[in-house]
């Protein structure tokens, strides 16, 4: 049997990592800035990590969330006290997308309604409503078509009142940066915006926080920098650094009912157990910090060269946008500099670099990039 080939692949095989470096089967070290799709948060192979997860495992690996799992409750504690959302509730599931997808009916349950307001350049996942909320017709089937969206500019709080007016909106949709559309960070007067219009029409404001959360922008959430606060926040990538995990922050005017919402491998053991590791090391290692003043250094020291057009972004989620398709530029950076970057569209290398990033490893990233430029 062969794969299913839906990836395009670099053919490099990663066998080792630690920290922000990755080496790979023929013993070449990698500088890793893309953490595997912003997942890997507080580095790889992190010792707390890695002992915390095999402790967890000698003690018992799974159940299902019929029984009391107190590793949950810990867990809901921790992240409510760490992002300041302590009166709002927890539910665990597996990914980015199945968060937006319970985060979505979490919205038409409560509101009876069901229509979602969503933003050109979005992307909420590949699951059936995440995906007909994502602004990209290559990766809707007809299937999932059906959904009812309306697609607003983000920035633009008329064309979202309009929009609300029709009075059958449930809820709103939005990335506190939007990640895979081109690191377009959203104005804080329009987050303001749609903050006061759920409000005034009765829907329910959702952040997709799941590439710009847990620190990466120098915030616990992106959409801390912009003063307001969601009805519920959906979680994924980092939180577990590379565990499957994912979650919504629910806000207290929600009611929850038994059977709601449900999951088989949401809150298991090892899940908890590393997701309650990752909070353990950003606390500790004070990488929400880190991520802002090493991404601001890399913002601030980018060589001037007419090649970029743009760059956008915070913290370490950064979109150097370039007058030029970027694959050449990406495979010169992995292949003869030996560093990992990601891409969003053909024209911007994206970075999402591990949150403990040191500001050497920037360097090392810059001095390669500038080189690449003057080349
Ligand atoms: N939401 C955002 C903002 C994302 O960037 C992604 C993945 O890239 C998702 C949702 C979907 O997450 P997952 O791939 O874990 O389903």
């Amino acid at each position: 049997m062969n794969l299913f080939d839906v990836y395009s692949l670099f053919d490099v095989v990663p066998v080792r990592a630690k920290g922000c470096r990755v080496w790979d089967d023929k013993g070449t070290e990698y500088l890793d800035l893309y953490g595997g799709h912003a997942v890997i948060s507080v580095g790889h192979s992190h010792p707390h990590y890695i002992a915390a997860l095999t402790e967890q495992l000698n003690r018992i690996g799974f159940y299902s969330n019929s029984v009391v799992n107190p590793l949950q409750g810990e867990l809901a504690q921790r992240i409510g006290k760490a992002s300041g959302y302590e009166d709002y509730s927890l539910f665990l599931d597996n990914s980015g997308a199945e968060s937006n997808e319970n985060a979505l009916k979490l919205a038409s349950f409560h509101t009876g309604k069901d229509r979602i307001i969503a933003f050109r350049r979005s992307f909420h996942g590949r699951t059936s409503g995440a995906v007909a909320v994502t602004d990209n017709p290559a990766i809707v089937s007809p299937f999932n078509a059906n959904h009812k969206v309306t697609f607003c500019e983000l920035n633009d709080a008329e064309g979202v009142e309009q929009a609300l007016q029709q009075g059958d909106v449930a809820g709103i949709i939005i990335e506190g940066i939007q990640g895979c559309g081109g690191i377009h960070v959203p104005e804080t007067s329009f987050m303001q915006a749609l903050e006061r219009l759920c409000h005034t029409y009765g829907a329910v404001l959702i952040l997709d926080e799941v590439q710009s959360g847990y620190g990466r922008t120098g915030r616990f959430f992106a959409h801390q920098w912009n003063g307001i606060r969601p009805d519920i926040i959906t979680m994924g990538k980092g939180i577990a650094n590379g565990f499957p995990c994912g979650g919504i922050l629910i806000s207290p005017q929600f009611q929850a009912r038994k059977g709601m919402l449900g999951t088989t491998f949401g809150g298991n053991y090892l899940a908890m157990s590393a997701a309650l590791a990752v909070l353990d090391i950003i606390e500790e290692d004070g990488l929400i910090e880190n991520a802002y003043h090493v991404g601001e250094y890399i913002k601030f020291h980018l060589p001037a060269s007419p090649r970029i057009k743009e760059v956008r972004g915070r913290g370490l989620m950064i979109g150097i946008e370039m007058n030029e398709d970027v694959a050449p530029l990406r495979q010169k950076l992995l292949f003869d500099y030996h560093i990992f970057t990601g891409v969003a569209g053909k024209n911007m290398i994206r970075l999402l670099a591990p949150l403990c990033l040191t500001l050497d490893e920037a360097k090392q990233f810059l001095e390669a990039f500038a080189a690449i430029l003057k080349s």
